[in-house]
């Protein structure tokens, strides 16, 4: 099985078989994201996704996964009919599956209705990731990324509505050092609103391919400081109220690393970045963030 380009997956996918349904990102013009960059996107024969699976039902690793990851970036912009069919062949050829999952973005969400949504989480979809990034729209534009917060938010609602879990991505240090605070209160209102079983914090790092890198360097968009990251993840937990949500902000981009279920471990999260904040907990070395 061969992949075009480098993969890219959620942390919590490294278990999984990762099946290359289509290449790169529909959208591909966010302005802190070079993952796709060098990819135009294509959506890869419905044959050919199923040569794959049928290559490793026939290995040593037919039963090796429980978990299959749907890449690259927006495997749902296929047609609903063609994802069924890969599902139904998944689940057929590769008796060990119990779950496949996908990144989805905001618009490839819209494209497909109710009903369309319901049956794919019936074939066996049964969780969808979507990167939020901020619950800003002024962010959101500045970042180019194509959709509003509540465009967001309604993409969200609908694929938990649907039956599928929602994994939602917010990145801590979008809204640059001066709309730090708006970034943090909107993303949290965001969340609040699409109540995802799954919330992801990262950090916003800069190395070079991003479009926003050229601003970063010649001094238009100025990162919060250490301290002003860590103050924005507080004050973006502080605003979310998402009853049963699984927090993680434990990405290697990170300086602390945080866990917990909302809203009861909201406080010993809170608590947490008040000890880092005064000094009293260890962060993150520089040379140890990465994505
Ligand atoms: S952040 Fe997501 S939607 Fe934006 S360019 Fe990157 S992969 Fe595409």
């Amino acid at each position: 099985m061969q992949y075009e380009g480098r993969i890219f997956r959620p942390p919590s996918e490294a278990e999984s078989l990762i099946l290359q349904s289509t290449v790169g990102c529909s959208q591909n013009g966010c302005a802190f994201c070079s993952m796709y960059k060098e990819k135009r996107f294509h959506i890869r024969p419905v044959a050919a996704v199923c040569a794959d699976v049928d290559e490793i039902a026939s290995g040593p690793w037919a039963r090796a996964f429980s978990r299959v990851f749907l890449a690259d970036g927006d495997a749902l912009m296929r047609k609903t009919e063609e994802q069924l069919a890969i599902f139904a062949h998944i689940y057929a050829r590769l008796p060990a599956t119990e779950r496949i999952t996908c990144y989805a973005s905001p618009a490839s969400i819209a494209a497909k209705t109710d009903a369309e949504l319901r049956s794919l989480a019936q074939g066996g979809l049964n969780m969808v990731y979507m990167g939020l990034e901020s619950g800003s729209d002024a962010v959101l534009a500045r970042m180019n990324k194509g959709a509003t917060a509540a465009e967001i938010i309604r993409a969200g609602q609908r694929v938990r509505a649907a039956g599928m879990r929602l994994s939602v991505t917010a990145i801590i240090g979008l809204g640059g050092a001066s709309g730090s605070e708006e970034h943090a209160i909107e993303t949290g209102r965001a969340l609040s609103a699409m109540q995802p079983e799954y919330i992801g914090l990262l950090t916003l790092m800069l190395e070079g391919e991003e479009p926003l890198y050229a601003d970063y360097r010649a001094g238009r968009f100025t990162l919060p400081d250490q301290q002003g990251l860590l103050r924005e993840l507080r004050t973006l937990i502080a605003h979310t109220d998402s009853e049963g949500s699984v927090l993680r902000a434990n990405h290697a981009s990170n300086y602390l690393n945080l866990r917990g279920t909302l809203n009861a471990d909201r406080p010993r999260l809170i608590a947490q970045l008040d000890a880092a904040l005064a000094g009293r907990v260890g962060l993150k070395a520089e040379w140890m963030r990465g994505l």
